[in-house]
């Protein structure tokens, strides 16, 4: 069995993956802030991460997927200043912050669906987490890993010695206000909120109690708590977008370790961005495209899911109406095909052997799309030994292609390209020719092949 390899990023390497825990594997995915539509930009790390759940299922893993939703604590700055995203969101749409989180967990929900991604076996809401962020925080104070600031707790980012791997960040080279903000009530630049008190001016929609003060958690509290709570204190994989590395996940990292003392994740994952000529797609840019906008250009939504597996995804894919309709064609041309084919059979071993070894590179999916059109080009394997492998290969790819069914040909068709074929095979070349003349007439045509012949409909 090929072994499979994935890209570590807190080693820098690619390495041999293997689950914690016999056959199953424990996935945590960050999930979206929930206070506008997922852009184009979101849904490509959610792409990747449903290939990469795929490709586990693929090699014979079972995959607890976990995906939380933020409805809480993301403030505009990654780093602890700013306005709640959520409450920003509401005030901008006069609604409250209740509303808008079920209505942009919906929409996403929606997207995930159009997009074929495999829904995660468990969601979770930071909302619904509060409790067990408090708890963690008692933790880590105890452990004397915190302060408090006029403003809320605070973790001390310099107790943790491998604060910096992750991301690998030079420390002692960065300015404060660099990487974050400045607060001059931080001891280090690098500290992060676990818990913001609610301000002394403004009433906040969703707040709660807590020994240090009213207020709300920290944005990455939420994903520790929430991993932790649903896949234990040591896990597989984690995985989001590039931009999370040297925040996000770094603080992430730092407060798991306060609370086990230990490396909670085995493998972070990150893919890179989607970009268009303004740079980095994303909803404070102002660049954003969303997958609905697309639906309306009367694109296929597989056709985005297509064009994402055409470029790896440690490298940033850069995007173009222009690109998304010729993934459009080489997918509509993918349907035409399946289509022609005959009922499946035994597949394509080789074939499905180069396919596994390209997945198994770090989800190497361009050459695993390669091999996919090498097999439709080899005209030596029968149509039904392509359609079986084409089958088994869209487990991964996710296109959809078990739903494109053989057009339905009437038998009085099939009857007159068999009459052809046997006066071909006599050499009557103009009675056959008749009959295609009548065969084209009722909308059909003759594809000749080496097997005979092939009908299509006329388009
Ligand atoms: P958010 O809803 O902002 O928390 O982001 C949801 C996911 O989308 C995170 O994993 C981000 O890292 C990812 N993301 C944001 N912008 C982009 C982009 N332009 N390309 C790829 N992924 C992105
Ligand atoms: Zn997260």
């Amino acid at each position: 069995m090929e072994k499979l390899f994935l890209y570590n990023t807190l080693t820098r390497k690619k390495e041999q993956f293997k689950p914690l825990k016999d056959k199953t594997v424990s996935l945590y995915a960050c999930g979206p802030t929930v206070y506008n539509y997922a852009h184009l930009g979101n849904l490509r790390t959610y792409i990747f991460e449903d290939i990469l759940k795929r490709a586990l299922l693929y090699n014979g893993y079972l995959v607890k997927h976990v995906m939380n939703i933020t409805d809480v604590g993301h403030l505009t700055s990654d780093a602890d200043s700013g306005e709640d995203k959520m409450e920003k969101g509401a005030r901008r749409e006069k609604k409250s912050v209740w509303e808008i989180a079920e209505f942009y967990t919906k929409e996403f929900k929606n997207n995930l669906k159009d997009l074929n991604i495999l829904a995660p076996k468990v969601w979770c809401k930071a909302t619904d987490y509060i409790k067990e962020q408090i708890d963690f925080i008692k933790v880590l104070e105890k452990k004397g890993l915190t302060y408090q600031t006029s403003d809320g707790v605070y973790f001390n980012a310099k107790k943790f010695p491998d604060y910096a791997q992750l991301a690998g960040l030079n420390l002692s080279g960065q300015k404060a206000g660099a990487r974050v903000e400045v607060n001059a009530e931080k001891k280090n630049p690098f500290d992060f909120a676990l818990w913001k008190f609610s301000p002394q001016d403004k009433k906040r929609q969703m707040e709660w109690p807590s020994p240090w003060g009213k207020g709300f958690p920290g944005w990455h509290l939420e994903c520790s708590a929430m991993s932790i709570a649903k896949l234990g204190k040591e896990f597989d994989i984690h995985c989001g977008g590039i931009d999370h590395v040297s925040i996000h996940h770094t603080n992430e990292r730092a407060q798991n370790w306060g609370l086990t003392g230990k490396e909670t994740v085995k493998f972070w994952l990150h893919d890179e961005f989607l970009i268009v000529d303004s740079g980095r797609m994303g909803k404070s840019e102002g660049n954003f495209i969303t997958l609905q906008t697309a639906i309306d250009k009367r694109f296929n939504p597989l056709a985005y899911r297509y064009l994402c597996l055409q470029t790896h995804y440690r490298q940033k894919l850069i995007f173009s109406w222009d690109a998304l309709q010729a993934a459009q064609n080489a997918l509509n041309n993918l349907y035409e095909v399946m289509a022609e084919y005959d009922q499946p059979k035994i597949g394509c071993a080789q074939y499905e052997a180069d396919f596994l070894k390209a997945i198994n590179d770090d989800l190497n999916l361009p050459k695993a799309l390669a091999v996919v059109w090498d097999l439709i080009k080899d005209d030596t394997m029968p149509s039904a030994a392509r359609k079986q492998t084409l089958l088994k290969f869209d487990s991964v790819l996710g296109l959809n292609l078990v739903k494109v069914k053989k057009p339905k040909i009437p038998s009085e068709i099939i009857k007159l390209a068999q009459e052809r074929l046997n006066l071909r095979n006599r050499r009557e070349w103009r009675k056959a020719d008749e009959v295609r003349k009548k065969i084209e007439a009722s909308g059909y045509f003759i594809d000749d092949t080496k097997e005979g012949f092939i009908i299509k409909v006329k388009k």
